[in-house]
């Protein structure tokens, strides 16, 4: 399919928030097939497995529609494991690395059955001291590389809260000697938005030497960080590249140490990210002095990343989108500093025309919230060019439903 087919078109965003409103979000599943074949092209010569990251979106259609095209899943709260379970994924197609989660919360993993990742080594040794080498595990590492589209979203680096430091790989020798863990595999996850594949070659670097220490190892985990393109100049991570040299890398100490590995991937961005669009209409065009605002009917309580992480995402006029290019600021509606986009060229726009953000569906739906008392949005799935309504939008009743009124 050439690239055209797999976006969806204006006038079927259109019509999809015409019917169900907006704002809405719009999840299309080929693209999503897409972006997994290609990884999985590019690493068809060795044994990999990709555990979709499911905290980009959790929406249980897509977690379904993910296990039908073959992916595993990637999960770091006991929720997301058991939305995965709904989902039908064997507990064993499921990653499980918490962070700062309590205990309880690792050893509700163990008996669901799912893959347990361990980073830090108090968890080390209380799994230890408790099921010894009953219950294999894995442990993530913090390789100390500084990885990512930014601070924010960099895991790997020394400040990080995440992993097990790689120096204090003699301690983690200690505990898994006393207590005769069963250490399966290795994981890193250093950050988000990786462009430098070298950056993920010397990670790998890293884990395959710390292999060594681990007589029972069958896999390694270099979790995600691959990258999509936001912007127009914006680049993808080569995988095809990476798959290639991850492959040598792997054949070489494969054939030193005289046993096959397994090699993990997480992606979450990669596989969802431009699968998602963000549908939003243009309730008011506001010149003031300095400049001409758009502002729509969502905020950051839908699309949060433009401010928490100054993200990048492309907009369109798709009610008007060969209308003359004006230069808007993009807004929200939520009292506080709510900028969807700065300065931006887009097609003239008027009141009530329709208003599109990209690359929606990676921590876009997922990270939304009621803020100013507003509802969340609507999601909505197009397969095969079928639309199917996967959540309703909140109702005011969804805003009272927890609260207990006792005045
Ligand atoms: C968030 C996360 C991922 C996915 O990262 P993306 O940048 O969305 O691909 C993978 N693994 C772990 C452990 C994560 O926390």
């Amino acid at each position: 399919m050439n690239k055209l087919s797999m976006q969806l078109s204006n006038e079927q965003l259109s019509a999809i928030a015409n019917e169900y409103g907006t704002p809405v979000y719009i999840y299309h599943a080929e693209k999503i097939k897409e972006q997994y074949n290609k990884l999985k092209k590019a690493f068809a010569k060795t044994d990999t497995r990709f555990f979709y990251a499911c905290k980009a979106l959790t929406n249980i259609n897509i977690l379904k529609l993910m296990k039908s095209i073959g992916t595993d899943l990637d999960c770091v709260s006991i929720n997301e494991v058991k939305l995965g379970l709904a989902a039908g994924f064997e507990p064993q197609q499921i990653m499980f690395t918490p962070n700062s989660v309590d205990f309880s919360e690792v050893e509700a993993g163990k008996e669901l059955g799912v893959n347990i990742n361990i980073d830090n080594i108090s968890f080390l040794e209380r799994f230890g001291n408790k099921y010894g080498g009953s219950y294999p595990i894995s442990i993530r590492l913090n390789p100390h590389i500084m990885a990512g589209g930014n601070y924010k979203i960099s895991t790997g680096h020394v400040d990080s809260k995440f992993g097990i430091s790689i120096h204090q790989m003699r301690h983690i020798e200690r505990v898994v000697k006393t207590t005769k863990l069963h250490v399966r595999g290795l994981h890193i996850h250093t950050g988000s938005e990786i462009k430098d594949i070298n950056l993920f070659l010397n990670a790998l670097d890293v884990m395959l030497d710390l292999a060594r220490h681990f007589p029972k190892i069958e896999f390694l985990d270099l979790g995600s960080g691959f990258k999509v393109p936001y912007e127009e100049t914006d680049i993808e991570t080569d995988v095809e590249t990476l798959g290639k040299k991850v492959g040598e890398a792997f054949k070489a100490f494969e054939k030193e140490i005289g046993k096959k590995l397994q090699i993990w991937f997480e992606p979450g961005k990669y596989l969802v990210s431009e699968s998602g669009y963000f549908v939003v209409k243009a309730n008011v065009i506001k010149q003031t002095t300095a400049t001409v605002f758009v502002g729509v009917d969502s905020g950051f309580n839908h699309l949060i990343r433009p401010m928490f992480y100054e993200a990048y995402h492309r907009v369109e006029n798709i009610s008007n989108p060969k209308g003359s290019e004006r230069i808007y600021t993009v807004v929200g509606n939520i009292c506080e500093t709510d900028t969807f986009a700065w300065d931006r060229k887009i097609a003239e726009t008027h009141e009530g025309d329709l208003l599109c953000f990209y690359n929606a569906g990676a921590y876009g739906f997922e990270m939304s919230s009621n803020f100013n008392s507003r509802l969340k949005p609507a999601e909505v799935l197009v397969i095969n060019n079928d639309v199917h309504l996967i959540r309703r939008r909140d109702t005011f009743e969804d805003l009272l439903r927890n609260q207990i009124e006792v005045l």
